[in-house]
């Protein structure tokens, strides 16, 4: 188990699609608990694997709801439905990201998805997930298109984006190491 540096921004992996896993293999078993490791000590709620400079379709989420109700888990070669919409909230339907660190913005999200995906042994799985864990899915699935939540920002939180992340100056293929660098987002 290793915490593995995480890619920042303007990073080529972080923006483009990742592959398919097709080897359900030792390799990916140690990529997935590195992933947990690293997720742990950001720290963060999801991590997906082209942030850690794999450009594979794996994210791990560990999450705890307001009931105290864990949510922890690995997809692979997700698919991801939303479903509905709700009034948006810029105040509660902030965002940040761990290739990102240090910026929070409002993003809209549907508050309802149904995510079909594989576990590390490769067997399918659903899960229907609603707000907090319906948006941590949107996020990482994003990941896995190459999709940063600051490419979907809108309006005047793009613009206040674009003017914090050309401020932020993050060298090119740049990363920072959890447990040393930055505080999380
Ligand atoms: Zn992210």
């Amino acid at each position: 188990m290793a915490i593995r540096p995480i890619q920042i921004k303007g990073t080529e992996v972080l923006h483009q699609p990742a592959k398919p896993v097709d080897n359900f293999d030792q390799s990916l078993e140690v990529l997935v608990q590195d992933m947990f490791e690293t997720m742990e000590k950001a720290p963060g709620v999801g991590l997906a694997a082209p942030q850690i400079g794999v450009g594979l379709q794996v994210f791990v989420y560990d999450w705890e709801d307001d009931e105290q109700a864990r949510h922890r888990g690995v997809a692979i070669n997700p698919e991801l439905e939303l479903f509905g919409s709700e009034k948006f909230n810029p105040e509660e339907h902030v965002e940040g990201c761990l290739s990102a660190p240090g910026l929070r913005f409002p993003l809209q999200r549907s508050p309802m998805v149904r995510l079909t995906a594989l576990d590390l042994q490769g067997n399918k799985y659903t899960e229907i997930a609603k707000g907090w864990l319906a948006r941590i899915f949107q996020h990482e699935f994003d990941h896995l298109q190459g999709l940063l939540y600051l490419d979907r920002l809108e309006g005047e939180y793009k613009e206040q984006a674009d003017k914090e992340v050309s401020e932020q100056d993050w060298p090119k293929d740049s990363v920072w190491m959890p447990g040393v660098d930055y505080d999380a987002p």
